[in-house]
C-alpha cells in the first residue's frame, strides 16, 4: 500500500494484509498460538533477542495484536503502540513507563477519568508514586507546579469526562518538552479523528479502545502509543507484567477501528445537532458541549480539534422543578424508549449516564461538589441513530 494519506484510508488499510507466503489474507487471522517456534533455533534465540521481528511467546506480543498495534500507532502518528486488556491497564502501563528513569513525581490533571483518581490515590500513591492535582485549563498554574514538584510525568485528558472540558493541549505540550518531563495523555473521548496529542507534545496517548476505536459494545480494551525513544520502557514492562489483550479482542478492536472514523463523524455531527436541541429545551439547565459558543474552551477547542468536529459527548444538567435530583434523573432515565441508559460511552447506540451513580460513584460527595459534578447532571454519548431519533427521545423523556 503506497498512497495511505487520509485517516479513512488508513483506518482500512494499515497493519493488515501481511504476506506469510504466496498468498495473502484480506483481513488479519486471529492467532491462538501461545508459543512460536523457527526452522532455525538461532531465529528463536534472535526473536527473544528483539533483533528479529517476530513472534515467540505470546505474552511478548502476537501477530494480531501487532496488526492492531500498527494501526493504532499509524493512525495517531506514532512509532508504536501495545494494546492491553483494559483502558485502566494501559492507562497504568503507560505512567510506570513514563516514569521508568524520572523522579517518581507525577503531576496530574483535576479532571479525570473517575477510575483513574481512583488508580493514582489507592493504587500508584501506596506503590510510591506521589502525585499532585492541578487545574490543567490553566497553563500557568501547570506551570507553577512543575516549577514546584519537578514531576517526572504529567497525565492529562484531552476532553474531561463528565463535564467536557478542553485542556490547552498544545500550552502544556510546551511545557512538558521545555521542562523535559513525560506527557501521558488519555485521548479516548477525542480519537486520533479529532485530535493527535503526538503531534502537541505527548509522549503517550492512552484509549479506552471499549470506547470509540472498538465502538459496538462488545471489547474490552485499551492501547498505549508512543514515541521510538520511549518504546522500548512499554515493551519491557509490558514483558514483566502481563497486561496485554488477548488475540480475540484485537481482531473485534480491529474489525472495529476500520469504520470509526464514519461512525466517529457521524456522531459529531449527531452531537452537534442534539447540544443545539437540548441548550433549547426548556427542562435543560445548562449544557456542556466544547462546540457550544458558550462553552468555557470553546477556542480552545476550535484551536486544536479537527475543523467542526467536538467529539460526540454531552453533559447536561436537568431543570428539578422541586423534586429531588436523584429522583428527577431517574424518571427522564426510566423514560427513554430508544437511548440506553448504560455505562460505556463510544458505541453506535447513544447512551446516557448518570455520573452520581456510576463514573463518579467512588468519589466523596464534597470531592465530587469540587469538581463541579451537580447532582442533576447527566452526560450523554452520541450514537449513529438519526439525529431527529435522538433528540425526540431525549424531549419525551425530558417531559416525562
Ligand atoms: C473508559 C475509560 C477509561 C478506562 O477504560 P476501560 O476500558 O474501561 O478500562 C479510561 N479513560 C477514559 C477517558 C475512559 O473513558
Amino acid at each position: 500500500m503506497e498512497a495511505k494519506v487520509n485517516l479513512h484510508t488508513r483506518a482500512v488499510h494499515s497493519g493488515d494484509r501481511k504476506r506469510t507466503g504466496s498468498w495473502v489474507p484480506v483481513t488479519t487471522p486471529i492467532h491462538t498460538a501461545t508459543s512460536y517456534f523457527y526452522d532455525d533455533v538461532g531465529d528463536l534465540d534472535r526473536s527473544f533477542e528483539g533483533t528479529l521481528i517476530g513472534p515467540s511467546y505470546a505474552r511478548h506480543g502476537n501477530p494480531t495484536n501487532e496488526a492492531l498495534e500498527e494501526l493504532i500507532a499509524d493512525l495517531e502518528g506514532g512509532s508504536g503502540a501495545l494494546a492491553c486488556a483494559s483502558g485502566m491497564s494501559a492507562v497504568q502501563l503507560a505512567i510506570l513507563a513514563a516514569l521508568t528513569d524520572r523522579r517518581r513525581v507525577l503531576l496530574a490533571a483535576n479532571d479525570l477519568y473517575g477510575a483513574t483518581i481512583n488508580m493514582l490515590m489507592k493504587v500508584l500513591e501506596p506503590a510510591g508514586i506521589e502525585t499532585h492535582f492541578v487545574d490543567f485549563n490553566d497553563p500557568a498554574a501547570v506551570e507553577a507546579a512543575v516549577a514546584a514538584h519537578k514531576p517526572g510525568a504529567m497525565l492529562m485528558e484531552t476532553i474531561s469526562n463528565p463535564l467536557l472540558r478542553v485542556a490547552p493541549l498544545d500550552r502544556i505540550g510546551e511545557i512538558a518538552k521545555r521542562t523535559d518531563t513525560q506527557l501521558v495523555v488519555d485521548s479516548t473521548f477525542s480519537t486520533p479523528l479529532v485530535l493527535r496529542p503526538l503531534e502537541h507534545g505527548a509522549t503517550f496517548v492512552v484509549h479506552s479502545v471499549t470506547k470509540y476505536l472498538a465502538g459496538h459494545g462488545d471489547v474490552l480494551g485499551g492501547i498505549v502509543v508512543s514515541t521510538p525513544d520511549q518504546m522500548p520502557f512499554l515493551r519491557s514492562l509490558a514483558k514483566a507484567t502481563g497486561p496485554l489483550l488477548g488475540p480475540f479482542e484485537a481482531y473485534l478492536t480491529m474489525r472495529g477501528v476500520k469504520t470509526f472514523p464514519l461512525r466517529m463523524e457521524r456522531q459529531c455531527a449527531n452531537a452537534v445537532a442534539t447540544a443545539k436541541a437540548l441548550a433549547a429545551h426548556p427542562s435543560v439547565e445548562k449544557v456542556n458541549f466544547p462546540g457550544n459558543a458558550d462553552h468555557p474552551d470553546a477556542a480552545t477547542a476550535a484551536r486544536l480539534f479537527a475543523p467542526g468536529l467536538f467529539g460526540a459527548m454531552i453533559s447536561f444538567q436537568i431543570r428539578e422543578n422541586g423534586a429531588a435530583s436523584r429522583d428527577r434523573i431517574f424518571r427522564f432515565m426510566n423514560a427513554l424508549k430508544m437511548v440506553v441508559p448504560a455505562t460505556s460511552l463510544g458505541d453506535v447506540q447513544t447512551m446516557v449516564l448518570y455520573p452520581v451513580i456510576s463514573s463518579h460513584r467512588e468519589l466523596a460527595p464534597k470531592h465530587r461538589a469540587r469538581l463541579g459534578i451537580q447532582d442533576n447532571l447527566v452526560r450523554l454519548s452520541v450514537g449513529i441513530e438519526a439525529a431527529e431519533d435522538i433528540i425526540a427521545d431525549l424531549d419525551q423523556a425530558l417531559r416525562a
